[in-house]
């Protein structure tokens, strides 16, 4: 041991020394030409040879959109490079079009700002010069985003063939559009054998609607053309846009020894064939709504995969083979037929989809499949596998369940052949568990799993992207005119307002909210403080605001007759980052000084990761208390991901409790989600302006759990199930001398729904 560990010191010794020589000689030469500014830069780049290098010039080169191109050799490709890792960016309106052959691109950094047109990275230096034999390194492109969340635009577009991506870091993405696609739009651009690996793609948000994917391979139009990607060895975290994580368009794409981090959506091989997925990570770590894999079309094979703490259902299940269209037009559904799915082990993950999306359009089955070899291994549910249709078409072979799990039923009857029930011994290498028994069944461990540490650029920090709250300082507040408003504006992210005093807080200005704060009372009051106002809202969330409201009375009374006051409201533009609404343990009484005063007002383009209210009280309301209804365009687009509601009493309000509004027809998203706990409502939806005529209003929700409720002298609780298969269930509710649940389809659940 003691040989070993002083050899490896040596070699560490003898490496630092080779380094620091090879960086002392590349500053003395510098080989390549120094550009300040932009016009240096486009006298530099108009007559490139092969083996000439342009370097950037440490410092931010603000608006530069630079056209790089020309004809290196595979021996001497032309460089574009930095002076200095880390201390050059790009910001603004800034981006790059690569054209020609062997170029290589490395050190740029995207940030402050967003494209001004269609990529910031684009292979292509225009419609004529695409690239061939290129290479994109070291890259970092960060929260580059236009002010609007629906403005689309990508992020890298790939164009040409035999290009190569790698050792990038992407993270932030917030609008419309991939992060990263890989273009077929001409001969040119087909059997590409790109190479896309040791990327570090990061933090991508809930979008709330279709494209948010990460990375596209392909489109419908020219999926039945062959693509031949290779994707391997990049690091997915916390990539939530949408259900597809990675979306494959085309043929003979492959797809290996990736980690999938807590992400919340799928790889998808959504069109094309042949696609190869192998030896792949999912690390989910059972976070919600992470999924696995997703396979339809033909000749796909999904083998030596690892598959882990996997919780979301339907299309975003751990493994889906969905059911196709008949005769199927390219962008809708081809049948699966001819794929395996074999040595994948999937241990802690709760929904196996077969036959997903069965109805009356998704008719045909998967046939000539086959699934083999697997383990499903859950000691904590049963019911892994769920049978939307005739399975017949699937062969199952040497599949290991754990003992509790049920086998798949078709047609009702379960399976007799295909599965061993079994208990099994895993032993555990880098958090890896391995069947002792069955050493085949997994991934390769012998190579590299990605992480962050082995992705990306070594040179970039890595910001901590979530939302915290309470992070920061504690700022106490006394009364005082404008008391919170003048300690929200000397605020920082995280800080905590901490109101010292009870009885009355009188504020005269609106308060902004631009980051992320808490407004709490003292824990040793005896009576809470209590917040009045006169502006439309006491409250403005602003783009990047999130907020906090804890032990707090709100009262409408000193309010000015506005119409549409509101406690909170967001703003009035596209907010681009989603924001977090925490309210706990307060009363908002008397929102009554005019005909529609509501608790929170939304506008349209704005999105909530969550909403949470929790032990509070809403009393004399005149408007409604949360309408999530603005994104009316019925695109699958809607307000809020999360809403929590629990321990609440709403008693004696116009408007509705709550409304949730998600229309159309799109599949790609997950929400809303509702969870509504031991709440009461008294009196609500009367007024004859709620438009809804209803307590509650839930339209295009896909998750409802619904339990301990009374509804007395109330309005009717609304449903409309639109699209997917919602799970809205009723359970332990009493319906007093109240309106009854209304629905559009009876596809939900009631238990114990009382009526007196
Ligand atoms: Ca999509």
């Amino acid at each position: 041991m003691r040989v070993y560990i002083s050899i490896s010191i040596i070699l560490l010794f003898s490496a630092c020394a080779q380094l620091n020589i090879s960086t002392i000689t590349e500053e003395k030469k510098l080989d390549g030409t120094l550009v300040n500014n932009i016009e240096e830069y486009k006298a530099a780049v108009s007559n490139l040879k092969p083996g000439d290098k342009i370097v950037l010039a440490n410092g931010t080169w603000t608006d530069t959109e630079l056209k790089f191109y020309g004809k290196g050799t595979a021996e001497q490709p032309i460089i574009l490079s930095v002076q200095e890792k880390g201390k050059v960016f790009l910001e603004g309106q800034s981006n790059i079009r690569i054209g020609g052959e062997y170029m290589h691109v490395e050190g740029l950094v995207f940030r402050n700002g967003h494209t001004p047109s269609g990529s910031v990275i684009a292979f292509r230096k225009d419609k004529e010069m695409l690239c061939n034999n290129c290479r994109v390194t070291e890259c970092v492109i960060e929260d580059y985003n236009p002010s609007e969340r629906f403005d689309s635009d990508y992020w890298v577009e790939i164009y040409g063939k035999n290009n190569r991506f790698d050792h990038n870091y992407l993270v932030g993405k917030r609008n419309r559009g991939v992060t990263l696609a890989v273009r077929l739009k001409t001969e040119a651009d087909r059997e590409n054998y790109h190479q896309i690996d040791h990327n570090y793609f990061g933090y991508r948000p809930i979008l709330g609607s279709n494209g948010g994917e990460t990375l596209r391979v392909g489109t419908s139009h020219y999926s039945l053309s062959n693509s031949n990607t290779i994707v391997e060895y990049n690091y997915f975290e916390h990539c939530n846009g949408e259900l597809e994580i990675i979306s494959s368009k085309s043929c003979q794409n492959t797809f290996r020894n990736n980690t999938f981090y807590e992400s919340q959506g799928t790889l998808t091989m959504r069109h094309g064939n042949e696609t190869l997925v192998e030896n792949n990570y999912f690390f989910a770590n059972r976070k919600a709504n992470t999924g696995g894999i997703r396979i339809i079309n033909e000749s796909q094979t999904v083998r030596n995969n690892y598959l882990q703490g996997i919780t979301g259902h339907r299309f975003r299940g751990t493994l889906v083979v969905m059911n196709g269209v008949p005769n199927s037009p390219l962008n809708r559904y081809f049948q699966v037929k001819n794929s395996e799915t074999s040595n994948n082990l999937i241990i802690d993950c709760d929904h196996i989809q077969l036959c997903a999306g069965s109805d009356e359009e998704r008719s045909a089955t998967p046939i000539d499949t086959k699934i083999t070899s697997n383990i499903f291994y859950n000691t904590k549910k049963d019911d892994v596998f769920t049978v939307y249709d005739d399975i017949s078409g699937i062969e199952f072979e040497e599949n290991v369940v754990s003992p509790n799990i049920a086998f798949p039923k078709n047609k009702g009857k379960e399976l007799e052949k295909g599965f061993t029930a079994k208990t099994i011994k895993f032993i555990e290498k880098d958090g890896v568990k391995r069947s002792k028994s069955h050493p085949n069944i997994g991934p390769d461990q012998s190579k590299p799993i990605p992480g962050r540490e082995n992705t990306g650029v070594s040179w970039y920090p890595k910001k901590d992207y979530q939302i915290r709250f309470g992070t920061g300082k504690v700022i106490e507040v006394p009364h005082g005119e404008n008391a919170i408003f003048n300690a929200v504006k000397k605020s920082k992210p995280g800080d905590i307002i901490r109101l010292t005093e009870s009885g009355n807080y009188f504020e005269g200005k609106a308060i902004t909210i631009p980051h992320t704060i808490t407004i709490e009372a003292a824990p040793n009051l005896t009576k809470r403080p209590e917040i009045t106002f006169e502006r439309t809202s006491l409250f403005n969330l602003e783009n990047g605001g999130s907020l906090t409201l804890e032990g707090i009375n709100f009262s409408g009374r000193n309010c000015g007759d506005y119409s549409g006051n509101s406690i909170v409201c967001t703003s009035r533009y596209s907010m681009i980052n989603n924001y977090k609404l925490m309210i706990r343990n307060c009363d908002f009484n008397d929102l009554d000084v005019n005909h529609s005063f509501n608790v929170l007002k939304v506008y349209k383009n704005t999105f909530a990761d969550s909403i949470l209210v929790e032990n509070c009280r809403f009393n004399n309301i005149t408007g409604h208390v949360f309408n999530l209804d603005k994104e009316i365009d019925d695109r699958g687009i809607y307000n809020v991901e999360n809403m929590v509601i629990r321990d609440c009493t709403f008693k004696d309000i116009g408007g509705v409790a709550l409304s949730l509004y998600r229309g159309g027809r799109d599949e790609s998203t997950f929400g809303p989600i509702l969870d509504l706990h031991n709440t009461s409502f008294d009196n609500v939806g009367h007024d004859k302006r709620n438009k809804y005529q209803a307590t509650m209003n839930l339209h295009g929700v896909q998750i409802a759990d619904m339990r301990k409720l009374e509804f007395k002298d109330s309005k009717k609780i609304n449903l409309h199930l639109i699209v997917g298969e919602p799970i809205i269930e009723f359970r332990d509710v009493l319906l007093k001398n109240n309106e009854d649940i209304v629905s559009n389809d009876d596809a939900f659940q009631q238990i114990n729904v009382t009526r007196e």
